[in-house]
């Protein structure tokens, strides 16, 4: 049997959920959408729903499979329903539903719901993605309370630079979204990942914790709070083949690396068709029997190749850690030009593996 495999720690996984809740004293929507970024989102909600306040995904798709696993907490739609036929499943699965535009509006306004439903109604405070214009807002917010067709409305918007903490972005749009909302009372969310480790002052009812659930840090700097979140996924293969190479010889595809000296280089059963990045360069950091080395030359569709030459107790079956919680997701991540948030959707093919269920 192939040896990759990712191994997912659900008992870090809800640690870094309190985590979440601690730091801002709010109810807390666990963002599993992207099959909980690759972490599997079905055991993920199972590992969290006796004490999470509900989950939020991308789409009805992802919401559905929830419920088919049985899972009965508060699903949130962070985009709403993208056609309005959807409309009759949100009000069977009591799904919470975003709406971001005015044709979502006119949509539940014009649809035979047979119970009321809840709306999380969402203001463009700045990033100009998705949500209503500000001067929309109040009128939106009272087109749906007179539908009828709504029973709770909770205020949100996102943030486009929570996780540049010296930057004035963030509460400039703070500033857009309480002028937006003035004079209305409603539940408010605002914060997601960056924002809840980075931003303590800004209000929230509700936060959205995304990233931060699985043990990642959102921001490019060191940070003391991020650095209590643990990681969830380790990302671990094994060494299949070694190599004892005289200096002057090249590695891999194209070549990319050519040795300098005498070095003794371990093959990993581990390549971009898991979902390693294919940019990592030459120095990306991996863990092998439990040292830290490097990876060399270009990474293959199933391999990879990493240094032994300093890790004489290395060697053929020794096991490698790509990510996990010596060698941080980010840490990969930045060095491949990429975010962690990457690196885990693009897992594939590997089997994932539970513990701490
Ligand atoms: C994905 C998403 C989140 C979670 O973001 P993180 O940075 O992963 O915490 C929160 N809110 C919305 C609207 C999202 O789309």
């Amino acid at each position: 049997m192939r040896p990759a495999r990712a191994l997912i720690d659900l008992q870090a996984l809800r640690n870094n959920y309190r985590i979440a809740r601690e730091l801002t004293g709010a109810k807390a929507l666990a963002v599993i959408k992207a099959d909980a970024y690759g972490h599997g989102a079905v055991r993920c909600a199972q590992a969290l729903e006796g004490e999470a306040d509900g989950f939020a995904v991308a789409c009805i798709e992802e919401a559905l499979e929830l419920r088919a696993a049985g899972i009965r907490a508060p699903v949130l739609l962070l985009e709403g329903f993208f056609e309005a036929e959807e409309l009759a499943l949100i009000v069977e699965h009591d799904f919470w539903c975003v709406v971001h535009s005015l044709w979502q509006l006119e949509a539940i306004e014009k649809a035979a719901l047979s119970k009321p439903i809840t709306v999380w109604l969402k203001l463009d405070s700045g990033m100009h993605r998705v949500g209503l214009h500000p001067a929309d807002y109040q009128t939106a917010y009272q087109r749906l309370q007179a539908s009828g067709k709504v029973e709770k409305i909770v205020l949100m918007s996102h943030f486009a630079r929570a996780d540049e903490l010296h930057e004035q972005a963030s509460a400039d749009q703070v500033a857009v979204f309480e002028a937006a909302r003035k004079d209305l009372s409603a539940e408010v969310s605002l914060r997601n990942s960056p924002a809840v480790l980075g931003w303590p002052q800004i209000p929230s009812d509700w936060v959205r914790p995304g990233i931060m659930l699985y043990g990642a840090t959102p921001f490019e700097e060191a940070n003391e709070v991020a650095a209590r979140l643990q990681p969830v996924m380790t990302l671990e293969s094994k060494v299949i083949c070694v190599r004892e190479l005289p200096a002057g010889e090249p590695i891999g595809y194209g070549a990319k690396f050519i040795t300098q000296k005498p070095m003794r280089v371990g093959v990993v059963a581990m390549g971009y068709a898991d979902g390693y990045p294919r940019h990592a360069p030459t120095g990306t950091p991996v863990l092998v029997a439990g040292q830290r080395s490097q990876l060399i030359g270009r990474v293959s569709m199933d391999m990879l190749c990493i240094d032994l030459t300093d890790i004489p107790q290395a060697g053929l079956g020794s096991t490698v850690e790509l990510w996990g919680k010596n060698i941080l997701a980010s840490d990969v991540a930045m060095a491949a030009d990429t975010i962690p948030y990457q690196i885990f959707c693009n897992l594939r093919r590997v089997p994932l593996l539970y513990s701490g269920a």
